[in-house]
C-alpha cells in the first residue's frame, strides 16, 4: 500500500503530527492495552461535505466542511465546530482526537469528535452565516444526533449559530431535539454557566498548578494569547484573584501594560473592535508577545503558537493551555527541561465540554440547574480529574500532559477491549 496517500499520515508540522507524537509517548505506561494503542491513531470516521449557499448578491459561493468522529469507545462524539479560513480535514482530525483524550480524562461519558467549515465569517453577512450554518448542519445530519454525536462551538461560532444547527436538524427530523448541540442560548435549552466555563476550567486548573509551584497569584503577572471566550474569562478570573494581566495579544495585534491590563475596559472593546483599539497600554509587535516579563502564559487561540524557540524565550513558570493544540512537541521538552509547569489542554480547557455534558443531561432531563450549582459542580470534577492526573504523573515521573494521556488512554482502551472488536 502506498503510505502517503492513507488520510492518516501526519503533514510536516501538523497538529495531527503533534497529537500522534502525544500518544507515542504514552505507549511506555499503557502495559498490555498498548496492543490496542493504534486505535487511537485513526479516526472512526470523517466526512467531508460540501456547502454550496446563495450569497446576498446572487453569486453561489461553496465551502468545504468537515465533521470527524475520532472514537466513540465510550460513548456518543462530543465536540465543537469551528468557522475559520484556514480549516482542514487533518487539523479537524487533530481536534477531534482530542477530544477524545479530553473527554476521557474528565471522565465524561462521551468519545471525541469535530467539525469545521473553511470559511471566514467576518466576510459573511448575517443571513449568509445562517445559509452556511443551516447546510452544513443538514449535510452532516447523517451522523450527529442527541445520542450520536453532539457539536458545540468552538473558534468563531457561539449560541446564534448554535440555535440555527438546533432548529434545522429538528426540522429535518420532524421534532423538537435540544440535546443534538450544546452551548445553546438559554431560550432553547442552553445552560447557565456554559459561555464561561471554558475560561473557568482555565482558572481553576491554573490556581491549582500555581499553588503547587508555590506561585501566589497575588501580583502574578499574566500574559494571554488569544482574547476571546477562552482567554479574556480566564484573564478575568485571574485578575479578581489579585493577579496583573500585562499583555494581550488578539487577531489585531498586541498590548501591552506593566502596571495590568484594565479588563473593565479591554474585555468590551475587544469584543467590538479588538484589543489594538484600547487606549491605555502599548500596543507591541506580535512577536514581541512571547517576550513581555510573565508569571503565567496564557496559549487561548489556535495551535502551534508556542514553538521551541518561543519556549526558550519565555520568563513563564506555568503555561496554562485555554487552546487545542497550542505547544508543539519540541517546545513541550524545553519547558519541560527548564522546569516550566504546563497544564495541558486535555484538562487546562476541559471546562467547556464539562458545562457542555450538563447542558446535555439538563436537556433530557428537562430539569435546569442554577449557577451555582453548576460552578461548583465545574470546580469539582475538574479538581478530582485534576489531581488523579497528577498523582499519575508523579507516580511514573512524567509530564502533566503524558499523565492525562495515560489516564485518559486507559479509560479509552479499557472501553475498546472490553467492548471487543465487532465482528
Ligand atoms: N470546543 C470546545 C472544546 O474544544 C467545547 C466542546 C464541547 O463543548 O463539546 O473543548
Amino acid at each position: 500500500m502506498n503510505e502517503a496517500l492513507s488520510f492518516v499520515q501526519p503533514t510536516a508540522n501538523s497538529a495531527w503530527g503533534t497529537y500522534l507524537s502525544q500518544v507515542d509517548r504514552v505507549v511506555p505506561y499503557l502495559g498490555p492495552l498498548a496492543r490496542w494503542v493504534e486505535t487511537l491513531k485513526r479516526p472512526k470516521r470523517a466526512l467531508i461535505v460540501d456547502v454550496p449557499i446563495e450569497m446576498d448578491n446572487g453569486s453561489i459561493a461553496h465551502f468545504e466542511g468537515y465533521r470527524v468522529q475520532h472514537n466513540l469507545s465510550r460513548g456518543p462524539g462530543k465536540g465543537g465546530i469551528r468557522f475559520h479560513p484556514d480549516v482542514t480535514l487533518e487539523e479537524v482530525m487533530a481536534l477531534s482526537a482530542w477530544m477524545t483524550i479530553k473527554t476521557a480524562a474528565v471522565n465524561l461519558p462521551f468519545g471525541g469528535a469535530k467539525g469545521g467549515i473553511r470559511v471566514d465569517p467576518k466576510q459573511l453577512s448575517m443571513k449568509e452565516l445562517e445559509r452556511v450554518t443551516r447546510r452544513f448542519t443538514s449535510e452532516i445530519g447523517l451522523i450527529i444526533g442527541p445520542h450520536t454525536d453532539i457539536p458545540a462551538p468552538d473558534v468563531n461560532t457561539n449560541g446564534q449559530i448554535m440555535a440555527w444547527m438546533m432548529d434545522t436538524y429538528s426540522m429535518n427530523v420532524g421534532g423538537t431535539a435540544t440535546g443534538v448541540v450544546t452551548g445553546k442560548p438559554l431560550h432553547l435549552g442552553g445552560s447557565l454557566g456554559r459561555v464561561k466555563a471554558t475560561g473557568r476550567g482555565v482558572f481553576v486548573t491554573g490556581r491549582e498548578g500555581a499553588r503547587r509551584i508555590g506561585l501566589d497569584l497575588r501580583g502574578a503577572r499574566v500574559a494571554v494569547q488569544g482574547f476571546g471566550n477562552v482567554g479574556s474569562v480566564a484573564a478575568e478570573l485571574l485578575a479578581e484573584a489579585g493577579a496583573k494581566i500585562g499583555a494581550s495579544q488578539d487577531h489585531t495585534g498586541t498590548v501591552r501594560n506593566d502596571k495590568g491590563l484594565d479588563l473593565e475596559k479591554l474585555v468590551p472593546l475587544s469584543r467590538s473592535e479588538g484589543v489594538v483599539g484600547f487606549k491605555d497600554c502599548e500596543v507591541i509587535d506580535n512577536e514581541a508577545f512571547w517576550d513581555v516579563p510573565c508569571d503565567i502564559l496564557i496559549p487561548a487561540a489556535l495551535e502551534g503558537q508556542v514553538t521551541a524557540e518561543r519556549a526558550a524565550r519565555t520568563t513563564a513558570r506555568l503555561v496554562l493551555e485555554g487552546a487545542n493544540g497550542p505547544t508543539v512537541p519540541s517546545a513541550d521538552d524545553i519547558l519541560a527541561e527548564r522546569g516550566v509547569l504546563v497544564v495541558p489542554d486535555v484538562i487546562c480547557n476541559a471546562g467547556g465540554v464539562t458545562v457542555s455534558y450538563f447542558e446535555w443531561v439538563q436537556d433530557f432531563s428537562s430539569f435546569f440547574w442554577d449557577e451555582d450549582e453548576i460552578n461548583v459542580r465545574l470546580d469539582r470534577i475538574m479538581m478530582n480529574a485534576l489531581n488523579n492526573i497528577w498523582d499519575t504523573a508523579d507516580k511514573h515521573k512524567i509530564t502533566l500532559r503524558t499523565a492525562t494521556y495515560a489516564v485518559a488512554c486507559e479509560r479509552i482502551l479499557t472501553a475498546r477491549q472490553e467492548r471487543g472488536l465487532y465482528p
